[in-house]
């Protein structure tokens, strides 16, 4: 399948669509619903592992704190969103390595190194305001992950307290979707620009080569421009 120039226009204006949404969504519910949820840290760190949380996805501003804090945290975020004739990935933005033992870079006898600058996504876990299909397929709105698998539940949290979370949740979320509107609109532009298209055969073929050990280039997305990564590094 080849996905051509109107194709990625139609997943902006399908982005475009749920940013609708979520600007729409009663932020009353939301709140009543981390009420009800009372969600509470009991510090067991399993949200800061890939088994439990896959990876943590970095907003522009979190991959700035992070090449602050040390570089070497960074890789491109998995599942990269498109990959051209030549074999060139393009992915919405980094995410943070994960040690051999699945667990977050920043993660250090269960606790995170860097919790006075900690990162978006990590600030508003295990909230948040997407949608989402369920088992049977059915599209519906996610407010909380990982429900009863980490955490005490059923405490209780202020109305005040929970307005905050809610406001942060969906401010994150938005954040997140501008993000991904952002590099899809960049996209189009630099593969309208330079004769580009986004191949799926090329795609599975350099996924499949990259799998057996051969290095791929990906661009990843942040601050309005592409930055060039060749996967895995080159040591
Ligand atoms: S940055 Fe800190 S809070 Fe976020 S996943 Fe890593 S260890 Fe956990």
């Amino acid at each position: 399948m080849t996905l051509a120039a109107p194709s990625i226009q139609s997943l902006i204006e399908q982005k475009q669509q749920e940013l609708h949404d979520l600007v729409q969504y009663p932020e009353d519910k939301l709140t009543s619903i981390i009420r009800d949820v009372g969600f509470k840290c009991d510090l067991c760190s399993r949200c800061c592992t890939e088994k439990f949380n896959d990876h943590v996805f970095l907003l522009d501003a979190d991959t700035a704190v992070i090449k602050q804090i040390d570089a070497l945290a960074l890789t491109p975020a998995p599942y990269f969103e498109f990959c051209d004739q030549y074999g060139r990935f393009y992915v919405s933005g980094y995410s943070l390595k994960n040690k051999p033992d699945g667990s977050c870079y920043f993660l250090e006898w269960g606790r995170c190194r860097i919790y006075s600058s900690r990162l978006s996504i990590c600030r508003v876990y295990p909230y948040m305001l997407h949608r989402e299909a369920d088992e049977s397929g059915n599209m519906d709105w996610r407010q909380i992950s990982g429900l009863n698998e980490h955490g005490c539940y059923h405490t209780e949290i202020g109305d005040s307290e929970a307005r905050e979370i809610a406001k942060e949740t969906r401010d994150y979320e938005k954040a997140f979707l501008e993000q991904e509107l952002r590099f899809l609109k960049a996209v189009n532009t630099h593969f309208t620009k330079n004769g580009l298209r986004h191949v799926q055969k090329v795609y599975d073929k350099k996924m499949r080569l990259y799998k057996k050990g051969e290095s791929i280039e990906v661009w990843v997305y942040y601050n309005s421009t592409f930055e060039k990564n060749i996967m895995p590094v080159e040591q």
